[in-house]
């Protein structure tokens, strides 16, 4: 049976949209040929350099876009810390209140024995 059959489009959407340019169309990756940052990525308007079509000036290094989106999910991930860490407080708490239901338990199976002994005595 192929377990990828179990449902993983529920596991949280991690695809990483690129931004708009300017004129409303996605932005496209391209590589730098300037000699200051030789082959570096960046996010351009993708009409750019195409004869007949007027392209925008959008430009975004695409490594500092990915540094966005990495920090997003670190804070998201942060989120999800902070919130295993109350529920793992909340499950110490409710240890604490079965332990002392069971001792409660414990001291009234004591008592009906007690009361058991006395009344047949
Ligand atoms: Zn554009």
């Amino acid at each position: 049976m192929p377990s990828s059959s179990l449902s993983s489009s529920s596991v949280g959407k991690r695809t990483f949209a690129p931004p708009w340019c300017f004129c409303e169309v996605q932005a496209v990756v391209r590589y730098s040929t300037t000699k200051a940052n030789p082959g570096l990525p960046f996010l351009g308007c993708p009409k750019y350099n195409t004869k007949g079509l007027a392209y925008c000036k959008y430009f975004k290094w695409a490594d500092i876009e990915l540094q966005e989106y990495a920090n997003e999910l670190s804070r998201k991930e942060e989120e999800l810390e902070k919130r295993l860490f109350e529920v793992e407080i909340q499950v110490t708490e409710l240890r604490k209140i079965v332990d002392e239901f069971k001792k409660r338990e414990m001291e009234l199976v004591l008592l009906e024995r007690e009361s058991v002994l006395s009344c047949a005595m």
